[in-house]
């Protein structure tokens, strides 16, 4: 899973980003000054750092000198629209930039284009006993291909991106089919069920009393 860390300190915001980013997948932890971004950078690894140029404490061009070395990509959100800035922002390292107010299609793809251009996108990654492909939207396990119709497989990667978490009917619904769920539906249900057969993840894809469901890995032996 992509590991996002968002340095925001106005909370409304940073609110609205970790939603966001959270229904498309990533997960966030949120930082509200920069003495907290940078405790936080040194105890955990992340994928890529939305950052804010004014914040309280450290401001975003001096965490960005910090943040550097790391190796980590880095996206500016600006309220300062100036050429200027954005020149200065970049000259100082980020991977790109964004101005607040921003619509939050606008952050994802840019997001989704950092993150290819350092590999961080995973187009193949390991779920269980899984390899999902996300550019030719194949499923295998050990090689072996799972025929798997487009719902199912939008349905086993959300799953994928979310392990752990319980996911309403709503969610999984407004998320896979992109429209807003009807009450009482037993469509996601359908889909589940049959998902779950086809991957053979009786005990893993759990069903969740009034809920929903939820993806439960078997515990990994440590390495
Ligand atoms: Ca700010």
């Amino acid at each position: 899973m992509v590991n996002i860390l968002i340095v925001e300190d106005e909370k409304p915001i940073s609110n609205l980003i970790r939603m966001s980013l959270s229904k498309s997948g990533y997960s966030c932890t949120c930082a509200y000054d920069g003495i907290e971004a940078a405790d936080i950078l040194s105890e955990t690894r992340f994928d890529l750092v939305l950052l804010d140029i004014m914040l309280p404490e450290i401001d975003g061009l001096e965490l960005l000198d910090y943040i550097r070395p790391m190796e980590i990509p880095v996206i500016f959100i600006t309220a300062m629209g100036s050429t200027w800035d954005k020149v200065k922002g970049l000259r100082a390292g980020a991977d790109d930039y964004i101005v607040k107010p921003f619509e939050v299609v606008e952050l994802l793809a840019r997001i989704d284009v950092v993150l290819r251009r350092y590999n961080k996108n995973d187009s193949v990654f390991k779920i269980g006993d899984l390899d999902i492909n996300t550019y030719a939207m194949q499923v295998t396990r050990n090689g072996k291909e799972i025929a798997l119709t487009k719902k199912e497989y939008n349905i086993l990667l959300l799953f994928a991106r979310n392990p752990g978490r319980a996911l309403y009917r709503e969610t999984i619904y407004e998320q896979v089919w992109g429209e807003p769920y009807t009450y009482g539906s037993k469509t996601v249900d359908l889909h589940v069920q049959r998902l779950r057969r086809k991957v053979g993840w009786k005990n893993m894809l759990q069903a969740i009393n009034r809920v929903g469901y939820k993806l439960e890995l078997p515990n990994e032996d440590p390495i």
